[in-house]
């Protein structure tokens, strides 16, 4: 596929501090692409990059082919959607949606048909005539969703949107905000620190760290190949046991586990075994072990119940193992003290050299 949105080499500095270490990206038309990473790993700063609001920049940024280098912010094709929506107090919410058109140029009535349009593709059009301070925190998102696709943008950037939203509200948001998105076929690029929201929305995903892109893919991707012990530790939960090297074995807790080195990490200084919680099964029985997966015996240190899911963590010779089952799965209570069982398909570690 053809890229729409492509990033080259972009590079910030703020004074001594590299904020953007030459970042490339490729997004395609009609595409989700989220941008996942900490506080502070250069997400927002590449946004609005793309959205024309940082200066000094090298590099270039390409849309549908067109450098963007000497367009301003409202020269470019794209919208920017904050996590404070900042609507005008003053103006209803019909007039809120129809300011974008009208600044573009467009008659009164033809703006206030756009907005109507907008506010009914996010379900907010009966509520047109209210003031901001009249909607919830989710209305109010919507309605700057609205202004923010009211203005027909080719590209939609959208800096933790839903960030100001509780739970529950913020869970059907996002549902929406990607039914919106796919039936509208505009490309979004989305910023989150929310591995969950990442996974739950985007078609891809760009994680990042300390300025730098170090893994781009889809969710599944990612979760089952992450590239580092930072992008596996960051999406998902992960037990990450550091390996010794042992007569060409790799060794962890204890030497509970023990797998071949491979020719892949055999030049890294560090190994660590990387292993899924829900990829281990619990048994208060010893099982009869093969050539095919790992069993190791432990004790049960905490059991966190998590309404649909319950969390064992284990101790495997001084090493903690976080293991996680759906908790209609099994009939045993388990309860700190106990000694269990821990078996997993050899396929379902995997060793990472970085
Ligand atoms: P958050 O999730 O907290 O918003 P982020 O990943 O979006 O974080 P950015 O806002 O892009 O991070 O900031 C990247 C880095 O650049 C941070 O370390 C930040 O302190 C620094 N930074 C951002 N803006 C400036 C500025 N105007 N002057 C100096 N440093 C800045």
């Amino acid at each position: 596929m053809a890229s729409f949105i492509s990033v080259r080499n972009l590079r910030k500095r703020y004074g001594d501090f590299t904020a953007l270490k030459d970042v490339s990206l490729d997004v395609h038309e009609g595409e989700f692409l989220a941008l996942l990473g900490p506080s502070g790993c250069g997400k927002t700063t590449l946004l609005r990059s793309i959205a024309g609001f940082i200066d000094g920049l090298q590099g270039e940024i390409l849309l549908d082919g067109k450098s963007m280098r000497y367009l301003q912010p409202n020269q470019r094709p794209v919208n920017t959607v904050f996590q404070n929506y900042a609507l005008f107090p003053h103006l209803t919410v019909g007039e809120n949606v129809a300011y974008g058109p009208r600044r573009n140029g467009q008659k009164k009535a033809a703006a206030a048909k756009l907005a109507d349009e907008s506010l009914a593709t996010v379900g907010m059009k009966d509520f047109k005539d209210r003031y901001p301070s009249q909607l919830s925190g989710g209305q109010q998102q919507r309605v700057a969703l609205a202004r923010a696709i009211a203005n027909r943008p080719k590209v939609l950037l959208l800096d933790e949107p839903l960030g100001a939203l509780d739970l529950k509200l913020r869970k059907r948001m996002q549902i929406e905000l990607k039914t919106l998105q796919q039936s509208l076929g505009m490309t979004f690029i989305f910023v989150t620190h929310d591995q969950e929201e990442a996974l739950v929305m985007a078609d891809r995903i760009a994680v990042m760290e300390a300025g730098e892109i170090v893994q781009i893919g889809t969710g599944r991707e990612i979760y089952h190949n992450p590239a580092s012990r930072y992008v596996a530790d960051f999406i998902g939960d992960a037990n990450l046991l550091e390996c010794r090297e042992i007569d060409g074995h790799l060794v962890a807790a204890g030497g509970a586990v023990k797998v071949e080195r491979s020719e892949a990490d055999r030049t890294a200084a560090k190994a660590i075994y990387l292993l899924r919680p829900e990829a281990i099964r619990v048994s208060p029985y010893e099982s009869s072990s093969d050539s095919e997966s790992l069993s190791v015996a432990g004790l049960i240190r905490d059991v966190v119940f998590v309404g649909n899911s319950t969390r064992l963590i284990v101790n495997v010779n001084d090493t903690e193992f976080v293991c996680q089952f759906p908790s209609a799965a099994t009939g045993t209570q388990y309860a700190p003290g106990q000694n269990v069982f821990l078996t997993w398909a050899k396929d379902a570690g995997q060793v990472l050299s970085r």
